[in-house]
């Protein structure tokens, strides 16, 4: 067995946290935070195979307590710093241990950090730290001045202190919970474990998590100057997508990264936007005078309906929505107030509307209209099997989406993308801006056109999904409080939970709760099949008893 296929299988034991040693690992808390979260989620999964290829390639192996918070901080600090990948991170096992280099003892190394150099050399402690420093230009000079006295000393120290105590600071995944016997600890206390150790974990990675908020702020505001009042002529001019924009409107892609469009393909116009977004849609309306012969909207959210009388008006164009979305609109329900201020209140649907059949008939073809709740109950996606071609409105919503919003049916959302990826789908056309493909045929625009084959797409989404309705599922079956089940989907370990965490806690905030990872959870639970668009169906208890477990759906 090659060194990279021994790693790979010892990696995804290691980081499975086993009962091993008697170590009383199978309270609820660790159960879910070890276990499930970081052995079986596809990002962990997708970084250790990364990390496994490079075990034999990179120069630096530097071994971590995979089952202590402060040790995984630290590691998401190096991978961040270790842009040109010298470093290849390990948890600590026995096997790991003796594949690497037979010096190492699983004693040693569980009391600090080692690092096996690219000659061999073994270094320990804050000689190993300072080793790493050197690698990289932002931390040089912390890792020079700790090579000499009195620097090293006094580091050797600090370093010393934090390692002899981290258990202690670190109990819920450390050998702190030794000391207890499960059963017999009671809840609080073990809540009070559970968050000081993902709180601890929070704050060692903060900086981190600002920059990343930082960075994403910027892609953000640079795609939005890219297609403000833009439009893409696409499929030689059969598809046309019209970019929105409006004074207030313009807050959504700044800050949650959402674009605004209106599709125009082959005669039908699709989701026509809010009436904040009205002049913009006037606009390039005049300047491409398109051939319109129908509206049609894929659900009944406010940036996607607010003007479908208009249009019907300026274009002399039928309005086609689905029975449940015309419903829906007539009359509409009044917007909690933040999203009428930024998006607009959508007017009722005017009479006589025409209800979607399974088909739309287009100037020279058709689309196949496909049921995908989920997104929403209402929500529809079109379909032209002859360009290959899937107008997915809000039925994907990118392949990590997190920060749903209180119309989410996460069971139902899971059945409408295995009914998606059953089509042949070369092209996915978002409803907020972007454009899943790998066809030559649709050139290249940043932030706009993802190079990803679309069922890819779909499938990771799936797996992500499948992954957090364990997870959720797990969390409720323990009895565990709504937020420590989030608190579990988003583990530290993995990359995506802080690098995302400071923008989805912004969509929280600006949303006013709306749109939240907490959503995610409650999307998971809902029992109210005649779901309305924001209308809480399920509201989880906020007293001290723990909700009860969901009905599997
Ligand atoms: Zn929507």
């Amino acid at each position: 067995m090659s060194l990279i296929n021994k790693l790979a299988t010892d990696l995804s034991e290691a980081d499975c946290f086993d009962d091993r040693d008697g170590r009383p690992w199978s309270t609820a808390y660790e159960h879910v935070i070890s276990k499930r979260m970081m052995s079986e989620h596809p990002l962990a999964a997708i970084a250790e195979v990364r990390d496994t290829y490079q075990a034999a390639s990179a120069p630096y192996r530097v071994l971590y307590d995979g089952q202590c918070e402060i040790c995984q901080a630290c590691v998401s600090w190096l991978k961040t710093l270790d842009r040109d990948k010298q470093t290849v991170c390990l948890t600590i096992s026995e096997e790991i241990l003796s594949a690497l280099d037979s010096r190492l003892s699983l004693d040693s190394c569980l009391k600090q950090l080692h690092v096996v150099t690219p000659e061999n050399e073994i270094l320990v402690g804050w000689d190993a730290v300072a080793c790493l420093a050197r690698l990289f230009p932002s931390t040089r000079v912390i890792g020079s001045l700790g090579q000499w006295f009195p620097f090293r000393n006094v580091a050797r120290s600090l370093y010393g202190y934090v390692a002899r105590n981290r258990y202690f600071l670190s109990k819920c995944r450390g050998g702190a919970c030794v000391v207890a016997k499960p059963e017999a600890v009671r809840r609080q206390a073990r809540l009070a474990t559970f968050w000081s150790c993902y709180t601890l974990g929070f704050f060692i990675r903060l900086p981190l998590v600002l920059w990343a908020g930082v960075k994403a702020g910027a892609q953000r505001a640079s795609v939005f100057v890219q297609t403000y009042h833009k439009r893409i002529d696409l499929l030689s001019g059969k598809l046309t997508i019209l970019f929105l924009n409006g004074v207030l409107p313009n807050s959504v892609p700044l800050l949650f990264g959402e674009l605004f469009t209106t599709l125009l393909y082959d005669g039908i116009a699709i989701d026509p936007g809010s009436p904040k977004m009205r002049r913009s849609l006037e606009r390039h309306l005049l300047r491409v005078k398109p051939e319109i012969i129908k509206i049609v909207a894929t659900h009944a959210h406010e940036e996607h309906v607010g003007n479908l009388n208009w249009l019907s008006d300026f274009s002399r164009a039928p309005v086609y929505v689905s029975e449940m979305t015309g419903g829906f609109l007539t009359p509409f329900k009044t917007l909690p107030w933040v999203r009428a201020l930024i998006i607009g209140q959508p007017p009722d649907l005017k009479q006589p509307y025409r209800l979607l059949g399974d088909t739309v008939e287009t100037k020279s073809g058709q689309l196949r209209v496909i049921r995908t709740p989920g997104h929403s109950e209402d929500h529809v996606a079109l379909y032209d099997a002859g360009e290959k071609l899937l107008f997915a409105g809000d039925a994907f919503m990118g392949s990590y989406f997190a920060t749903p919003n209180p119309d989410v049916d996460s069971h139902k959302w899971l059945v409408s993308l295995e009914r998606l990826l059953a089509l042949d789908i070369e092209i996915m056309v978002e409803g907020h801006g972007h454009i899943y493909t790998l066809r030559a045929d649709i050139p290249d625009f940043a932030g706009v056109v993802i190079r990803q084959d679309p069922k890819t797409a779909i499938r990771e989404k799936l797996t992500y999904l499948r992954w957090l309705r364990e997870q959720i599922v797990a969390g409720f079956e323990d009895r565990l409080p709504v937020r420590v089940i989030e608190a579990t989907c988003f583990p530290w370990g993995n990359r995506s939970s802080w690098e995302t965490c400071a923008s989805d806690e912004c969509i929280r905030l600006l949303s006013l709760g709306h749109f939240s990872r907490t959503e995610l959870v409650r999307s998971f639970v809902r029992t109210n099949s005649d779901a309305l668009p924001t209308v809480y169906e399920v509201r989880l208890s906020r007293s001290e008893e723990p909700p009860q477990p969901p009905v599997a759906s």
